[in-house]
């Protein structure tokens, strides 16, 4: 039987590097895509159905609210939204128009990335501050936790902190800043699950808002997110999120998420519509949820490592690479398998070789993030068993030229 795209004739690929959008997310476990088609098969008020994921992600974030979003980055959208309008739904409807409003998102220079665009998207002026010294390799400094409090002034909406391990400043330090001079903070904490520990760690650092992805370690639906953090911004997010094409009087939004004796009317379809959520995204991220809070963090670790270990004894040993196995817990979450190439002898480069695994039949995709330095990486979350084997071979063969 030709599976579904193969009926379509999309040629399916192997994800040996890790989650990506670009290469469709994770792979979900077969409960999660059971409970999207059962749900896919019933109707619900979708704001009944969110008031209940708010109060399982509240309890599994230790935030006071959530909420599903379709992404960490539309919660990024949402959440900034959210910060700019607080329940004035006179200003959700002018969004992203934010003359006269608190317009400025301040940010760590270090902390910009490709992601942030979702918080421009909400109207809002991206105020970089510092300078990544450290980055560049010209000093030891990064922004500090002073040029973040002296850069807020009445138009600041909100501070935007990117949570890495090497991400500096603390977030305890801009948080205290930050909250000195009552301007909330919302994290950027999309791919960092596991640890399962970091769902509350950014709460209790004092963040306000914290998006989450629910398409890469969750494993939940590929456009499914999560957004945690304080009640009122949450209420604020979902009333730009919600569809409300429904009269004042007849709409009896579910006061856990949303207290409809604090607005003077319901605002228009807001800023937050077109990255909707279905009851399918609703019901597989929090079954997604729930299976890997529930999966233990040791098991999870040895699934991934028995992968990364047979793609090495498949790859072996030749010549002009060198296979090492990062498997520090203390130092990565997720066993990575790198390939170091001796370039020269091999007369081409690691990126040769991650395009090569890439225009081969199946499509293999390896981790091109470090080829400059004549590595390829590969990232066990989204193999499947049987493909380790796979990979192996074809590296074998493209090494052997
Ligand atoms: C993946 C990622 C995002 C986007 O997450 P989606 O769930 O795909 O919207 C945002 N920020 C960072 C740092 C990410 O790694």
């Amino acid at each position: 039987m030709p599976n579904v795209y193969e009926k379509l004739g999309v040629p399916t690929i192997i994800n040996a590097s890790g989650p990506a959008t670009r290469l469709s997310g994770s792979i979900m476990p077969a409960e999660v895509a059971e409970a999207m088609k059962e749900a896919s098969q019933y109707c619900v008020d979708i704001a009944v159905l969110q008031a209940h994921a708010s109060q399982y992600l509240a309890q599994v974030t230790g935030a006071e609210a959530g909420y599903v979003t379709s992404g960490a980055a539309a919660g990024l959208l949402l959440g900034t939204a959210a910060c700019i309008t607080g329940l004035d739904p006179t200003k959700m409807n002018r969004l992203p128009d934010t003359r006269g409003m608190k317009n400025q998102v301040i940010m760590a220079r270090s902390h910009r990335n490709f992601y942030d665009h979702a918080v421009r998207s909400a109207g809002v002026e991206l105020v970089e501050v510092g300078i990544a010294d450290r980055y560049s390799g010209a000093g030891v400094r990064d922004t500090e936790p002073w040029e973040i409090e002296a850069a807020i002034n009445e138009r600041t909406a909100a501070v935007c902190y990117v949570a890495y391990t090497h991400s500096l400043p603390s977030l305890a330090e801009v948080v205290a800043v930050a909250h000195r001079a009552g301007v909330p903070v919302i994290v950027d904490a999309a791919g960092q699950l596991p640890p399962a520990a970091n769902l509350k760690r950014f709460i209790a650092e004092g963040a306000d808002l914290v998006a989450f992805s629910g398409g890469k370690a969750i494993r939940g639906p590929q456009s499914s997110g999560i957004l945690c953090g304080r009640r009122e911004l949450i209420q604020a997010a979902a009333l730009q999120h919600l569809d409300l094409d429904i009269y004042f009087a007849q709409w009896n939004p579910p006061p856990s998420l949303i207290d409809k004796s604090r607005l003077p009317g319901a605002p228009h379809h807001g800023i937050g519509r077109p990255c909707k959520v279905g009851k399918e995204e609703i019901v597989g991220l929090l079954t997604a949820l729930r299976l890997f809070v529930e999966e233990d963090p040791q098991a999870r670790r040895s699934r991934w490592l028995q992968l990364m270990e047979a793609l090495a004894a498949a790859i072996g040993e030749t010549p002009h690479a060198q296979l090492s196995l990062a498997n520090d817990a203390k130092r990565t979450e997720i066993p990575i398998l790198a390939l170091q190439l001796d370039e020269e002898a091999l007369g081409f480069s690691a990126l040769d070789l991650v395009k090569r695994l890439q225009d081969g039949t199946p499509g293999i995709h390896a981790n091109p993030s470090r080829v400059s330095e004549g590595v390829v990486l590969f990232g066990p979350m989204c193999l499947k068993e049987g493909e380790p084997e796979i990979v192996g071979k074809r590296v074998r063969q493209l090494l052997k030229g």
